[in-house]
């Protein structure tokens, strides 16, 4: 049978791993092995995908997926003692096991000189702590870029207190075969920069499948640091873990930490520099039984590929476990020749002879005997564990066949009730406050120093109107971020993707894409890069062309002055309006690309359920501290030179002289060729297509330019009417993203995408303002 036609609560054993490819090699790596023990948990509301327990933790995959492994059903009771004799039988001594580690031997030590930069990589599962360590790790000293070449988010930052140190944060990863780009970088990063240590932050609630992670590492060869998290937890629910003989069997230093309770972290920062600067590499990378094919098997393949591997730099002992796999970035880069390549293929064949399982699963049975034995002997396991099930509680309500769905809206509908009713917009009102006292307080101080009046004029009327107007929006979009971090941090996206993947398949894409599309609300900009962790090339392009249609809260702004100049009474509707209106335009649009551009199946959706945690507060200060800064950074760059660049061509004229009606500016010149476009929208005006020219800067500053332009806000009511103000209202919602947003698209798929979007998203932009504005004439007789 397969593992589809188990109903909830059954559990089963592996027979055999069906499928090909990337998406085979996720499954064994995810422990998905010959032999493994799978309990069904629960199906996703609308019946798919299917929630099932591995090796302690929670997975998430379809059941077309589930259709390709093959499994016997078993009795919960009866397995249990199947269960140990077969660890019994495992429990054969391994050629090494137990060697005390001989971590660095006095007599040949050889440190790196003190001036050295120690380099670190911090690697480790998703959700295994990593953000929380790194910001432990290096206070606030840190520094954002991007990897060279990718748009993946790279962190680097000096340890506190070592400033010739620099840790890099890498994508998390389940293993060395990437399934995702991100996970391409991480894998990168540890072959090519050549770290000169690793950090391998290990979720020890989780130490099974987080260990497979760094039996791979160890076979890299640098030196690794196994960094024990989430200590907290598992003390906390009565399991342990002998550390002295773990690290003894590892041949590499465990220390055991709790990132979120700030405990453990200056002995991690110790070993770690200790074992970089002595350069300690692990001392042990063979942990395969003695007798196993696989033993020989590795052997054998080291000695084919030897020289390969040496003038290549790849590691030998990873090299091998690579090619024995069949891993096609291995085996490219090493090149072998046609003779050495039958070679191979006959040790793969007779691998799988031998152990009766094919050579890719031989391998990651071989890992999970290995972790097996060694969690047998230095781990006890928590009887019960309190998370978990608080976690199952939460879940049974946030993702319960009836209450999922209602849940998700009302979550979501409450963000954004607190983001800009409530925090957000109390916020913004005191800063609003302080904004205006600041400017009058300076027009007076112009004015009594009796200031040249083209330099009052761009202070008051260019920099502190168009750029204090967009200031004032710093806590909408903070408090948004806030919010975001908390869904992201707690879990719960995890589970959004779980129930929501049905949905989205019907679209064309997967449930992973709702991460992207949901940051998309907040800012399109790291929602494209947030489609880096989506495993398909097709679902990633398809998500980053829709991203742009979620509106971002750089629009923000527009709505709420267009709202207060027009719909005072009524704006909250109007705003859940817009949004509302983004997301069916949005699936329209999808459901479009499907049939058109992206034809084919959605990806396969195998994804981790991680327990319900609270998210740790300096983390998720630390982000909405981040996000300030860009917003501010933006406000006195682009903004503020947009403003200003507005501010001069609406106040000369082609002979630069100063203009008293700013309608024969050279603004007014420019944007006047452009105007009889907008003129069938009911938005001729010039001022008005200048404003949305600006948008393409920064959506903020469509509204710096209007209060530029317009002045008060009684200025535009004169221009537009109600209707006209929809109008516009619904353009900008959709017309071109801005240029920060279209060049991370052009990062992610090139220059002819990115114009592409720009032009199409301007036209529908167009064909769709002009619709509704007939329809409203039409309805409200205003046509005839
Ligand atoms: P990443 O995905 O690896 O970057 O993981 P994060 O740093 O985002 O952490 C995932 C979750 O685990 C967050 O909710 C953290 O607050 C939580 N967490 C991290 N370290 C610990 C720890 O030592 N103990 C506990 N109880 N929770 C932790
Ligand atoms: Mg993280």
């Amino acid at each position: 049978m397969t593992l589809r036609e188990l109903k909830a609560g059954q559990s089963c054993r592996v027979e055999s791993v069906g499928g090909e490819g990337a998406l085979r090699q996720h499954f064994l790596d995810m422990g998905i092995i010959p032999g493994a023990e799978i309990t069904i948990v629960k199906f996703a509301p609308m019946g798919d995908p299917v929630e099932v327990r591995i090796h302690g933790y929670e997975l998430s995959l379809r059941l077309d997926d589930a259709e390709q492994i093959a499994v016997t059903e078993i009795d919960k009771k009866a397995e249990d003692t199947a269960d140990e004799k077969r660890r019994d039988k495992a429990s054969v001594a391994h050629p090494n096991l137990g060697e005390p580690g001989i971590h660095h031997d006095k007599k040949h030590e050889n440190p790196l000189p003190d001036d050295h930069v120690l380099s670190f990589a911090l690697v480790g599962n998703q959700n295994s702590g990593k953000t929380t360590l790194f910001n432990r790790l290096t206070g606030s000293n840190q520094h954002v870029g991007n990897f060279p070449g990718v748009t993946v988010d790279r962190k680097d930052g000096a340890i506190i207190g070592h400033p010739n140190t620099v840790i890099t944060d890498l994508p998390g990863i389940y293993s060395m075969s990437p399934y995702s780009k991100e996970e391409i970088v991480s894998r990168d990063f540890v072959l090519d920069n050549k770290p000169d240590a690793i950090i391998n932050i290990v979720d020890s609630t989780n130490i099974e499948r987080n260990l497979y992670l760094t039996m791979q590492l160890l076979e890299t060869d640098r030196p690794v640091v196994v960094a024990l998290n989430m200590m907290d937890e598992l003390t906390g629910n009565g399991g342990s873990v002998d550390i002295n003989l773990m690290e003894q069997i590892l041949g590499v230093p465990v220390v055991p930490i709790s990132a979120a309770k700030n405990q453990g972290i200056g002995e991690l920062i110790s070993h770690a520099i200790h074992i970089a600067k002595y350069c300690e590499k692990p001392v042990e990378q063979d942990f395969c039984a003695a007798d196993s094919p696989v033993h020989s098997s590795i052997h054998a393949v080291e000695h084919l590929i030897e020289e390969k591997a040496k003038s290549t730099g790849l590691p030998l002992r990873f090299a091998a476990c690579k090619a024995l796999e069949g891993d096609e970035l291995i085996l490219n880069q090493l090149d072998l020749d046609d003779n050495e390549k039958d070679l191979l293929e006959h040790i793969r064949v007779k691998v799988g002879k031998k152990s009766g399982l094919d050579p890719a699963a031989a391998v990651a049975d071989m890992r999970f005997s290995y972790i097996m034995q060694l969690v047998k002997e230095c781990v006890t396991k928590p009887v019960r564990n309190k998370e978990r099930i608080r976690s199952e509680r939460v879940d049974r309500v946030l993702t319960g066949k009836f209450s999922a769905i209602p849940l998700f809206i009302v979550i979501m509908g409450l963000v954004f009730f607190l983001t800009f009713n409530v925090i957000g917009a109390g916020l913004q009102t005191l800063l609003e406050m302080g904004i205006e006292a600041l400017t009058e307080l300076t027009e007076k101080a112009l004015t009594a120093a009796n200031v040249n009046d083209v330099i009052h004029s761009l202070i008051i009327d260019g920099i502190f109107e168009g750029v204090g107007s967009v200031l004032s929006f710093l806590p909408i979009v903070v408090v948004m971020f806030f919010f975001l971090s908390l869904l992201e941090d707690s879990g719960y996206i995890a589970r959004i993707a779980f129930f929501m993947d049905k949905i989205l398949r019907k679209i064309g894409l997967s449930g992973r894409s709702i991460v992207p599309l949901l940051i998309g609300f907040g800012c399109t900009v790291p929602a494209v890069m947030s489609t880096r962790t989506l495993p398909s090339d097709r679902d990633r392009k398809m998500t980053i062309i829709l991203t742009p249609f979620m509106s971002c809260t750089a629009k923000l702004p527009i709505y709420a002055f267009f709202i207060g100049a027009f719909f005072p009474k009524h704006g909250w509707l109007i705003m859940i309006g817009l949004y509302v209106f983004s997301i069916i335009v949005g699936i329209l649009i999808a459901f479009v690309y499907k049939k058109v551009l992206f034809k084919g199946e959605a990806a396969p959706f195998v994804m981790e359920l991680p327990n319900y945690r609270l998210p740790s507060l300096r983390s998720t200060l630390q982000l909405m501290w981040e996000k300030a800064k860009d917003f501010l950074q933006k406000a006195f760059s682009v903004i503020l030179i947009a403003t200003v660049a507005v501010w001069f061509l609406q106040s000369f004229d082609t002979r630069f002289n100063l203009v008293t009606d700013s309608s024969t500016s050279i603004m007014a010149l420019i944007s006047g060729f452009i105007a009889p476009v907008m003129k069938p929208l009911g938005l001729g005006d010039w001022r008005i297509t200048t404003s949305l020219i600006s948008g393409f800067m920064a959506k903020e500053s469509v509204v710096s330019v209007l209060e530029v332009l317009f002045g008060a806000e009684g200025g535009i009511s004169a221009v537009l009417g109600t209707v006209e103000a929809a109008t516009l209202l619904i353009f900008s919602l959709l017309y071109t993203p801005c240029v920060a947003a279209i060049a991370s698209v052009k990062r992610e798929l090139g220059w002819k995408w990115s114009a592409a979007l720009v032009v199409w998203q301007c036209v529908l932009a167009w064909i769709v303002s002009f619709i509704f504005r007939l329809i409203v004439l039409a309805c409200t007789g205003g046509l005839v």
